[in-house]
């Protein structure tokens, strides 16, 4: 049985993984899921794992389309109580439904149950988690995503949703990353995984502070979580990305005030050769930008990578799952020329 670990964020990492399931679902195949954990929380004496949930209520089918975050059908009367009481942030929204899912979460860590058992167990609240794919955080310990601006230093979900990244961000720290390790089955799956796809998620916020992502000269960069990093650097299966930069900007989001406090520019080809070639120490076989960045495929074969240009908007399902097909198809074209390839370190 093929099996296929996908590195994502949230929101957009959801929309693809709706797509991969798809596109896996005539043969047989298991999903693993490894999501970022760096903008999980305590608020109002709750753990807060807004990656996970937005994966877990996709995949549930339960999450609200239309708003783009937190689940269908919500309402807001314990938020409301909390804001009356003065604790809190006034500017997060916590629905009732979404406050269920980390009351039951931080019951479930208070009872000793690290974070990848709770996030097992939540999901099986879910006819369409029960079978898989499995969902796995990056980490089971603490390393949270803080951000240095001229306004003081934040939590990163502070930072995104109070000052909507307008507070000019320096730094991104990842708070306790170098005592952080990989969450029980995490190296196992990249390791034991016929492909590795890194989703069109955040590439500094999402997929930089699990698998590391470089500041420019005189920028620090993130350094991701040292075992992840290093399982897919020397995984057997090959590593496709996709970008979820098109045409020089972040489709949606702030992934452009990531990149510019990192000193990166905004564009599909600098983040595909900043991830780097594995060849060339980076975590990258191949990277897939859209159509209309086809123009950077040869500075990307340049940089040791295997480049495609397809449609990369993920307009609805059919679309993500359009997209997955493609991720599939690279990865068995940048698997057969090589064979299984020796490990890049
Ligand atoms: P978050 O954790 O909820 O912010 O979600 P992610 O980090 O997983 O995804 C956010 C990224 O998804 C943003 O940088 C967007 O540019 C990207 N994104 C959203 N929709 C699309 C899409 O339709 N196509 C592509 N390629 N990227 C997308
Ligand atoms: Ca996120």
């Amino acid at each position: 049985m093929r099996q296929v670990v996908l590195i994502a964020g949230g929101v957009g990492g959801a929309k693809f993984a709706r797509g991969l399931r798809s596109a896996l679902a005539e043969e047989r195949a298991s999903l693993t899921v490894v999501v970022n954990t760096g903008d999980d929380m305590w608020l109002t004496g709750v753990r807060v794992c807004p990656d996970l949930d937005s994966m877990m209520y996709a995949l549930a089918g339960v999450n609200d389309t239309a708003r783009g975050w937190g689940r269908a059908g919500e309402s807001e009367r314990v938020g409301a109580e909390l804001k009356a009481y003065g604790v809190g942030w006034p500017w997060f929204t916590l629905g009732d439904l979404d406050l269920g899912t980390h009351l039951a979460r931080t019951t479930l860590l208070r009872e000793g149950l690290t974070l990848s058992e709770a996030t097992a167990q939540l999901c099986l609240r879910w006819e369409g988690l029960r079978s898989g794919p499995r969902l796995l955080p990056a980490t089971d310990d603490e390393a949270e995503t803080w951000v240095e601006t001229a306004e003081g230093t934040m939590h990163f979900e502070e930072w995104w949703v109070r000052t909507r990244a307008s507070a000019a961000a320096r730094r991104f720290v990842q708070r306790g990353v170098e005592q952080a390790a990989p969450a029980a089955g995490v190296v196992e799956a990249i390791t034991e995984a016929d492909l590795v796809i890194l989703a069109p998620s955040n590439p500094v916020v999402s997929l930089g502070t699990v698998l590391g992502f470089p500041g420019a000269a005189g920028h620090p960069g993130v350094p991701g979580i040292a075992g992840i990093r290093q399982a897919v650097q020397q995984t057997r299966a090959p590593v496709v990305g996709i970008s979820s930069i098109i045409g020089g900007a972040a489709v949606h989001g702030m992934a452009a005030q990531c990149l510019a406090a990192l000193g990166q520019s905004c564009t599909a080809e600098n983040v595909g050769l900043s991830f780097g070639a594995r060849s060339r120490g980076g975590v990258l076989d191949t990277w897939l930008v859209d159509t209309e960045d086809a123009s950077a495929l040869t500075a990307l074969e340049a940089g040791g990578l295997t480049a495609r240009a397809v449609p990369l908007w993920m307009h609805d399902d059919g679309a993500s799952r359009r997209l997955a097909e493609q991720a599939l198809l690279s990865a068995h074209a940048a698997a057969e020329p090589r064979g299984h390839r020796p490990s890049a370190s």
